[in-house]
């Protein structure tokens, strides 16, 4: 085969995720898995009836249509209306993906030459820094830091060059649970205005904000025509298996999108998508319930993270929380993960991992809390006796 590497130069040292290696480790050492952030119990039943219905009736088993069915394309648009105020043509403003992974993949793809410059917050999650370079293109980390994670807006401002085409927000951000606040979209937006950028957000725990609300991006002026929404029905919904996403955007954003979306997956998820539908219209109580259940999951792990010696950052939202493993004696978040489960039967995951500052990640470490309480409060236990 010669002398010249398989894997491409864009991809090299990208290697397997820190997922797989922790979720593998999780099995083979029996241990409570707080690293990949995957709920141990199904979305509701009504939801998952309307899945089994549609494949069993016939619907979305073969091919469905490039953008995604009508109704789901439709009960997306009436959502953003509903929780937004924000108005988008289903037949040209929404596009259906393979999860949100492939929303991010496709319009970075798509909006992208090769050359351009993505100013990025890291801790990135982890598809982004592939995506950016598969595109050819390259991130430039604007990194936010302990304690508060909150993004230097001057900082920003300074990152920005000419061959600076887009920014990609994530908020509720994965993984320090830093939430965007309204002062802080309105200068990234007039930023992003004054420059002519496009925006990306990923905003997958839009209904996992705990205190001061989601808000989109894409709701404020000038911000409409530039901004490609991302969302999806795995973290809402607790169905992160059925890799249900959309875009929302205008339609020449769309139109981008989905020209790279088509040759990737073309179409994924048939009778998920009718059920995802169903489970985009739930009454208001159903998200609030959701909401309610997690903040007090939040603070049973973060109670007893803190009792076990880590320094606990406080997430406004998302489900996961960033610790500093500094007070336990210990420096690297990747060793102390890597011998966690041999040591007390726990995994979780670096925060390292997700920054190009490897320094600025390195004591970082990340537990999810979609558990179940009695999961969570055993791992509490066996971390205690660190
Ligand atoms: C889970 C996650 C995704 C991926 O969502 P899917 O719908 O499962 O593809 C994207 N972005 C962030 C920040 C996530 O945490």
């Amino acid at each position: 085969m010669g002398t010249r590497p398989l894997l491409n130069r864009r991809l090299a040292g990208m290697g397997t995720t820190i997922f797989a290696e922790m979720s593998a480790l999780a099995t083979a050492t029996g241990s409570i898995n707080l690293g990949q952030g995957f709920p141990d119990t199904d979305g509701p039943r009504s939801i998952a009836e309307a899945a089994a219905d549609a494949v069993l009736g016939g619907r979305g088993n073969q091919y469905p249509p490039g953008p995604g069915i009508p109704e789901l394309r439709q009960a997306v648009a009436d959502h953003q209306q509903h929780f937004y105020g924000l108005e988008y043509d289903p037949d040209t403003e929404v596009l259906v993906t393979a999860g949100a992974t492939e929303a991010i993949a496709a319009a970075l793809l798509a909006l992208l030459e090769p050359g351009d410059e993505v100013i990025a917050f890291e801790p990135f999650y982890d598809s982004y820094a592939a995506c950016i370079a598969m595109a050819g293109a390259t991130r430039v980390p604007l990194t936010l830091r302990q304690p508060d994670f909150r993004p230097d807006l001057d900082e920003l401002r300074a990152l920005v060059t000419p061959r600076t085409r887009l920014i990609l927000l994530n908020t509720p951000h994965n993984p320090t649970g830093t939430v965007l606040h309204p002062d802080e979209l309105r200068t990234i937006a007039q930023l992003a205005v004054e420059h002519d950028l496009l925006v990306i957000t990923d905003e997958v725990y839009e209904h996992l904000v705990f205190a001061t609300g989601h808000h989109p991006i894409a709701a404020l002026p000038g911000m409409r025509e530039r901004t490609v929404s991302i969302s999806s029905a795995g973290k809402t919904f607790s169905f992160t298996g059925w890799k249900v996403g959309w875009v929302t955007a205008t339609a020449p954003l769309v139109a981008a999108v989905r020209t790279a979306k088509q040759y990737l997956t073309y179409v994924s998820a048939g009778p998920f998508q009718y059920a995802v539908a169903q489970a985009l219209r739930l009454p208001d109580s159903y998200f609030d319930t959701l909401r309610a259940d997690l903040l007090r999951k939040r603070d049973l792990l973060c109670e007893g993270l803190t009792d076990a010696g880590f320094q606990v950052f406080r997430p406004e939202g998302t489900y996961f929380i960033t610790t500093d493993i500094t007070p336990l004696g210990e420096k690297d978040g990747l060793a102390f993960c890597r011998a966690l489960p041999e040591r007390c039967g726990v995994v979780a995951i670096p925060n390292s991992v997700f920054y190009d500052d490897i320094e600025a990640g390195r004591p970082l470490v990340r537990f999810t809390f979609c558990k179940q309480d009695d999961v969570l409060n055993e791992a509490v236990a066996r971390l205690r006796r660190l």
